[in-house]
């Protein structure tokens, strides 16, 4: 009874094929279109989805993956829920290691769709013991039947988004696309769909999304590691201390830098203007597309895509707690009323 009258098999029937929707008013000053890719119409609420029933198929189909065995992932919280949500449905056991950056909600939801939670500390480098990524090693060596998805060194990473994010955006567009803008974690998403795009159209611009405190930007202009841009902030799932081979850095024409404070501010904005309650990395992709369009650098003829990677709702107790953004000191520089709401 596949999709006959919007009644589906299971819920992993409805990843993928997400809309495109109209920008109308926080990126109207620019010359241009704008559209979103609303990714939290996927069931798991985010891009993840894609990867994680691409991975895990990918696995079933090389014979190495049986019902009964182990899925482990380290993760901000958004590949964690798609995996154990696809985990679900195919009865596999999902392990998670997660940093102690990830928000209380998100580790609560991943516990309640199955999955087993470490949870370990955020601001050490990645060959740390205590790292999330040398405990998930640790991991898929002790548990017998265990396959270790490792995002940002998977290639399927980039195949998922290949193979669905990119064709979906050109049919949507009707290969109009001039310009992609996505946030750049893992590089998954950003590469896979520049792949394809590229393929159809080498015209078009790709712009990486990347946080103040990551190495990306930097290791995409030089080619070389500098830690002095690693520092601690606060915008879960974009930017990184390390580099990730699931990103094709180049497939990237340039990276743009936006800080903590005004990604946060821009996705409060995208509420309040479009009505599509999205997550920090939304905020900070449009906070990229502000930047350039301050820039000038968009045209009349310009078409740009950006990509929003999962729901708000994730982030009740940070960017869209007042509470939090006046604690962050995310309110000091804007009118007072912001903060305390409309007074009476
Ligand atoms: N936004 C959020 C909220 C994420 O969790 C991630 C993934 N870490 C990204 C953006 C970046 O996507 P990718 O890993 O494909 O680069």
């Amino acid at each position: 009874m596949k999709h006959k009258n919007q009644v589906f098999d299971s819920v992993l029937d409805l990843i993928g094929k997400t809309p495109l929707i109209k920008l109308n008013k926080i990126a109207s000053e620019f010359k241009g279109d704008f559209y979103a890719k609303v990714e939290s119409f996927n069931p798991g609420h985010s891009s993840k989805d894609r990867i994680a029933l691409y991975i895990i198929e990918e696995a079933e189909r090389q014979g190495i993956l049986t019902p009964g065995d182990t899925i482990i992932e380290t993760t901000s919280g958004n590949t964690g829920f798609s995996l154990a949500m696809v985990s679900v449905i195919k009865g596999y056991d999902c392990v998670l290691a997660v940093t102690s950056k990830s928000s209380a909600d998100k580790i609560e939801m991943l516990k309640n769709m199955g999955a087993k939670v470490y949870v370990c500390p955020a601001h050490v480098s990645a060959d740390d013991s205590r790292s999330y990524y040398q405990v998930a090693k640790r991991l898929h060596e002790e548990i017998k039947g265990s396959v270790y998805i490792n995002q940002y060194f998977n290639q399927l990473n980039i195949d998922a988004h290949y193979k669905s994010t990119g064709p979906e955006i050109w049919k949507q567009t009707e290969g109009k696309i001039t310009h992609l803008v996505a946030c750049s974690g893992t590089g998954g998403t950003i590469s896979g769909t520049a792949k394809y795009l590229k393929e159809q159209n080498p015209d078009i611009k790709v712009i990486g999304v990347d946080a103040f405190g990551s190495v990306i930007k930097k290791y995409h202009e030089t080619r070389e590691f500098d830690e002095k841009e690693i520092y601690p902030y606060r915008i879960e799932g974009l930017g990184k201390n390390l580099i990730p081979t699931a990103t094709d850095f180049d497939l990237i024409d340039e990276f743009v830098k936006v800080t903590d404070e005004e990604s946060a501010h821009t996705a409060r904005e995208i509420v309040k203007t479009e009505g599509m309650f999205v997550g920090y990395t939304s905020g900070a992709a449009m906070q990229a597309i502000k930047q350039i369009g301050e820039e000038g650098r968009f045209k009349k003829d310009d078409l740009v895509v950006v990509i929003f990677p999962d729901h708000g709702s994730r982030y009740m107790s940070k960017v869209y707690s007042d509470k939090w953004m006046e604690e962050q000191g995310f309110f000091d520089s804007v009118n007072k009323a912001t903060a305390e709401g409309i007074q009476y």
